[in-house]
């Protein structure tokens, strides 16, 4: 008696045919083929797809990958970037934000504007809140204390701007050379 059902023979066998099924899920399937000939018949007519048509989906299924990864990326860059805020390592900003902007528009491509409205709200946010605990900094009125966060979250969203707009002409140029050397 095969341990996975008809159906979930089923849902593995694409995967089996991409190469990108566990080393389990291949026994799993070799084994309920070997006693199922229904099933074994739709992994022979699935494998039987011309390489294009599986080549699509493993590029598909790469790009998802790339896409996530970069947004990892981005997240992770934009924390570490507004975490050494004030600190000694301040200055690696001026790499790691334009960094993240150029990134963003690789994966958002014009949306990457609104992460950057998004990275300046969340760094006045975050701003604010250390001010707002630092005794040490002065409260002499509520003015100041929320006029204060707009300096650093400003410098930010323009670093991360710089790297869209970077990225934005990089690609830009690189359409160009590519279009003209289709034409000549
Ligand atoms: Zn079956």
């Amino acid at each position: 008696m095969s341990k996975i059902s008809c159906d979930a023979c089923l849902d593995l066998i694409p995967l089996v045919r991409d190469n990108v099924a566990s080393q389990d899920s291949r026994d799993l399937v070799l084994e309920h083929i070997d006693q199922c000939q229904s099933c074994r018949e739709e992994l022979e007519r699935m494998t039987s797809i011309p390489q294009g048509v599986n080549d699509r989906r493993v590029l598909q299924k790469m790009k998802k990958q790339i896409f996530y990864g970069a947004f990892a990326i981005i997240i992770i860059g934009t924390l570490i970037g507004i975490g050494l805020s004030e600190s000694s390592g301040m200055f690696y900003n001026i790499i790691i934000f334009p960094l993240v902007g150029g990134i963003t528009y690789l994966v958002l491509n014009r949306k990457a504007i609104y992460f950057t409205i998004g990275l300046f709200i969340f760094s006045y946010i975050w701003t604010l809140i250390k001010y707002s605990i630092d005794s040490s900094f002065a409260k002499d009125s509520i003015l100041n204390l929320l006029f204060a966060p707009t300096v650093l979250s400003s410098i930010y969203a323009a670093l991360t701007l710089l790297g869209v707009i970077i990225a934005f002409l990089l690609k830009f140029a690189f359409r160009k050379e590519g279009k003209y050397e289709k034409d000549n």
